[in-house]
């Protein structure tokens, strides 16, 4: 079973600003080259490359003209490669092969289908870049390594920019291309984010995915631990951009994480949160930048006295207010407001119901307007958009008598749409998007920095 041996490969994983230049790259090298034993590195796109793809992408979908953008993220990384393997003209001259191979690629996508398709294509080359520029500056120290295409590794389902992965095919993979190298003391470095389907298209996992791979990975090799390095020292009690006091918390039970995850986070990806619960994996969250500090661990129990342990946001959420048609039959509604949002693929975030009617939130999507279009043949629909989730995350909330009240004195005048409180492990409310971060604020100061 997965972290069942203490003796399991580590998987590495690092974040876009862990890798947003030369000096960091080369940081990363040598906390790799000083592991315990050799890890399996899942690497993110140099910090912003993701996002310059997007655009990329997006020129490219409109028929615009990509020639200036592919220009500057083409640059970006040469200046990376001068820099970082300035004294390794081998390696230079190959990272700058591969830069010059990916820029052509994506000024000529050939015959991939115009859209969500040639989306991954161009988004999943951020990380082809990045894993070739710290395989290079690995190399460079004379730490063995090899690069492993994670197109090779990754399969997935073809719904291109949320792929679904196969897990056995992954594991046959993991045990044909990763083991025999790790067994015989080589770094392997892969691409976070990406895979490719069957028949070898290209397939991405979502933003953020870099954290899925990692656990994907880490599952499949049964490793002894997951670690996600980052730009923070750990999950934190709150989000550092919107709190002023924000505390690592050293350690952090799964369902708190997944909760954290879903209600905004960023810094643990939802689908490797749940991945890792489901496979019972060691996942510590750790800092690039102060690799000395413990970190958060993530376990899998969690006692002690009940505990707030952080607050979280989540922009950008819609609100869908549906009540059944007073001569529709009683029974069966809600089974049909959730058959449409299946089909249309709409994950649910937050629910409330009362006899005759049911509201709830999923993030903003254009696919929304087509789910709200066939729930209308069968109820009256409200959506809202220019909402926000704010949720406060512990453990043991629904046992410790008067938590709600504290929080609810907290959120005091601000309108709110909807409350729900499934479980033991969070209180989440439906706030407009303004009223979200002064109450996230005041929610952490009288919560967690001063809770007497
Ligand atoms: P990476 O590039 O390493 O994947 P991300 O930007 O995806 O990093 O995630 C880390 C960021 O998540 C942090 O820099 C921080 O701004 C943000 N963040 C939001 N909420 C939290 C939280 N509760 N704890 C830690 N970081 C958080
Ligand atoms: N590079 C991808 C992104 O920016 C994946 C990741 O960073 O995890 O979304
Ligand atoms: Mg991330």
């Amino acid at each position: 079973m997965a972290g069942s041996t203490s003796a399991g490969p580590l998987i590495y994983k690092f974040g876009g600003s862990s890798v947003g230049d030369a000096a960091r790259i080369r940081h990363v090298a040598d906390l790799i080259a000083g592991a315990p034993r050799p890890p399996i590195v899942v690497v993110s796109a140099v910090g912003g490359a993701t996002d310059a793809l997007v655009e990329i992408d997006r020129i490219h979908q409109s028929g615009g003209d990509i020639t200036v953008a592919l220009d500057d993220f083409a640059s970006a990384h040469r200046t990376v490669a001068h820099a970082l393997l300035h004294e390794h003209a081998g390696s230079r001259t190959r990272v700058l092969a591969r830069i010059e191979t990916v820029a052509a690629r994506l000024s000529d996508l050939g015959d991939t289908p115009l859209g969500p398709e040639s989306g991954d294509a161009i988004r999943a080359c951020g990380e082809e870049l990045s894993a070739a520029l710290l395989t290079a500056a690995l190399d460079a120290i004379g730490t063995p390594v090899r690069w492993v295409d994670a197109r090779r590794l990754v399969r997935t389902d073809a719904c291109f920019g949320a792929a679904v992965p196969d897990e056995a095919a992954l594991e046959d993979a993991a045990r044909e291309l990763l083991l025999p190298a790790v067994a015989g003391g080589s770094v392997v470095v892969t691409q976070g984010f990406v895979g490719a389907t069957e028949d070898g298209r290209t397939t991405t996992l979502g933003r953020g995915g870099s954290d899925y791979s990692a656990t994907l990975i880490g599952a499949a090799v049964d490793a002894s631990e997951v670690h996600i390095w980052t730009d923070v020292e750990g999950v934190l009690s709150g989000d550092p951009r919107a709190v002023d006091a924000p505390r690592v918390l050293g350690r952090l039970g799964f369902e708190e994480a997944v909760e954290l995850a879903y209600f905004g986070a960023k810094v643990l990806h939802p689908g490797a949160a749940k991945h890792a619960v489901s496979r019972g994996l060691e996942v510590r969250i750790r800092s690039t930048f102060a690799p000395d500090r413990p970190g958060t661990r993530i376990l899998r129990d969690r006692w002690g006295p009940a505990e707030i342990a952080a607050v979280a946001f989540k922009p950008e959420v819609a609100l869908i207010q549906v009540r059944s048609h007073p001569s529709a039959i009683p029974y069966g509604f809600l089974a049909r407001v959730f058959d449409v949002l299946t089909r249309h693929r709409l994950p649910v975030d937050l629910v409330a119901t009362s006899h005759t009617s049911t509201a709830f939130t999923l993030d903003v999507s254009a696919e929304i307007s087509a789910a709200a279009a066939e729930l209308r043949r069968f109820a009256d629909v409200e959506v809202r958009t220019g909402l926000a989730t704010v949720s406060v995350v512990g453990h043991g909330l629904l046992e410790e008598p008067g938590v709600d009240a504290r929080v609810f004195q907290v959120v005091g005048r601000t309108p709110v749409h909807l409350v729900s409180q499934a479980s033991n492990v969070s209180l989440s409310f439906v706030v407009e998007a303004d009223d979200a971060s002064p109450l996230v604020r005041r929610l952490h100061r009288a919560l967690i920095e001063d809770p007497s």
